[in-house]
């Protein structure tokens, strides 16, 4: 059999001003053809799933684009269209196909369009025609939208966050559409769009709420014509009509029982939904919290200035807390500053300068920090994920210099990458089991490979993009009222 295979993903932050250019992808992932299935083969991705398990048999992979950047602000025209009209002309030219496999995200915006999966998905049916199946796996903070669901054969979401499970949805994903293709199954959606965001940091998979939700939609004795089932979180900084939860279930020629156990699982989750409030916590108290804990590392994650989720990765409080309390065993991972790796590079390794460091972006991610440091390191910025997420895969945070000041080590980048592996640290030369406090520019993902080695994990609330608290972003165009913005 002949299969067609591609990426696009980026998740929007539609509050941020940074656009999402070309170069954003080529910056993080932009490769076609033979360097595609170079690129993704024995990787812990999406597209490393359907590449394991297209490979179960002889089956041919036409590997078209796949083009991944770091979660900012509105992607540019250009950009979109670049890489969907490379999988359009690979659809196009491949008629024969037998099936197309799509690594999407979901919360992806484009200027002039707000809902760029279902965009994609919809000119991928046209030009595919209604015979070819086409499954695409989502993030789960995807926000589901309608044209999605009717333009996919199929849509597979993320299980776990942090996103563990990547490989495992492409693997499910190319099982499913070889099923379908054979014509031994037919999958039938059952949809809903319950009004509520749970703000990220409450709807990670290690417990609560979430976790136990998924384990009754993966329950044992589910009825057996249910194929696949996700629970979408959603991504709150996307502020479009669609935003928000999704329970999307699919049935084997069966849209009532797909229809009910959505349903049902939408049910219980709206009469839990106030465990998902979220109390915040200030970065003096965090910190206080973070002095007082036995044992290290404790992990301080910066939350609302996630690079994962569109923010700057550039607010300094947290270290301008820290140093103010004259900590002098920590590490900072990342601020994003390449003007000061820069300033960096031109003073050389061991030179002393005096820089003003992070909060250019914008007004939205606190105040820039006047420090003498010195220049403990300059290297690539490359790295190799060893942890559960990504493993096998390389990331790349650019040109970096790791200063010091006051016995605390800064890792600035010049790239933005959310730092969920130690071996962030550990490329910039910085052990971090060594190290009393860790502060991680990450909302939950870091909790994978950081919560077996730390001592502690501690939310600290700063300024930024992706804050907690939904009652600092100015929504104009989400439906409303929707919880917990509103009383429901
Ligand atoms: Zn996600």
């Amino acid at each position: 059999m002949k299969w067609i295979v591609g990426a696009c993903t980026h998740e929007t932050n539609t509050f941020s001003t940074v656009k999402t250019d070309l170069d954003a992808f080529r910056a993080q992932t932009y490769v076609s053809g033979n360097d595609l299935l170079s690129t993704y083969r024995g990787t812990g991705t999406v597209v490393g799933g359907f590449i394991e398990a297209l490979g179960e048999s002889d089956d041919e992979i036409v590997a078209s684009v796949a083009g991944e950047a770091t979660p900012s602000g509105l992607v540019t025209r250009d950009a979109y269209d670049a890489i969907s009209n490379q999988i359009l002309a690979t659809v196009g030219a491949n008629p024969d196909a037998d099936g197309i496999l799509l690594a999407l995200h979901g919360a992806m915006a484009a200027e002039g369009i707000d809902d760029v999966e279902g965009d994609l998905l919809r000119r991928v049916r046209e030009v595919a025609g209604m015979h070819v199946p086409i499954v695409a796996v989502l993030d789960l903070h995807a926000n589901v939208s309608r044209e999605m669901v009717e333009a996919a054969t199929a849509l597979v979401g993320y299980r776990k966050y942090p996103h563990t499970d990547m490989r495992e949805r492409g693997i499910e994903a190319a099982r499913l559409i070889r099923r379908v293709a054979r014509g031994d199954v037919k999958p039938v959606p059952g949809l809903t769009k319950p009004a509520m965001i749970p703000v990220c940091g409450t709807c990670h998979t290690q417990g609560g709420l979430y976790k136990e939700l998924w384990e009754e939609a993966l329950r044992t004795e589910r009825p057996e014509c249910i194929l696949t089932t996700s629970l979408f979180a959603g991504f709150p900084y996307a502020d479009v009509p669609f935003m928000g939860f999704a329970v999307l279930v699919y049935a084997d020629d069966d849209g009532t029982t797909a229809r009910v156990e959505a349903n049902r699982l939408t049910d219980q989750l709206w009469e839990r939904r106030h465990e998902f409030t979220y109390i915040p916590t200030s970065v003096p108290d965090a910190v206080s919290a973070a002095l007082a804990v036995r044992g290290s590392p404790v992990v301080i994650a910066d939350i609302a200035d996630n690079p994962g989720g569109g923010a700057a990765s550039d607010s300094v409080e947290i270290l301008r807390e820290l140093i103010r309390r004259e900590v002098r065993s920590a590490a900072v991972a990342t601020i994003h500053d390449p003007d000061v790796v820069h300033q960096a590079e031109t003073a050389g390794l061991g030179g002393r300068l005096t820089v003003t460091l992070g909060a250019k972006t914008d007004a939205l991610h606190g105040a820039p920090i006047q420090l003498d440091v010195s220049v403990r390191s300059l290297f690539d910025g490359k790295f190799e994920y060893k942890g559960p997420m990504n493993r096998g895969a390389w990331g790349n945070l650019g040109p970096s210099a790791v200063l010091e000041a006051n016995g605390i080590q800064i890792i600035v980048n010049s790239a933005q990458v959310q730092p969920w592996d130690p071996e962030v640290f550990r490329a910039a030369g910085i052990e971090p089991l060594d190290i009393d406090i860790l502060v991680l520019k990450s909302a939950v993902h870091f909790r994978a490979a950081f919560e077996p080695i730390s001592a502690a994990v501690i939310l600290a609330d700063g300024p930024g993009l992706t804050s907690l608290e939904l009652t600092r972003f100015a929504y104009k165009h989400i439906r409303r009222p929707i919880f917990p913005l509103d009383e429901l």
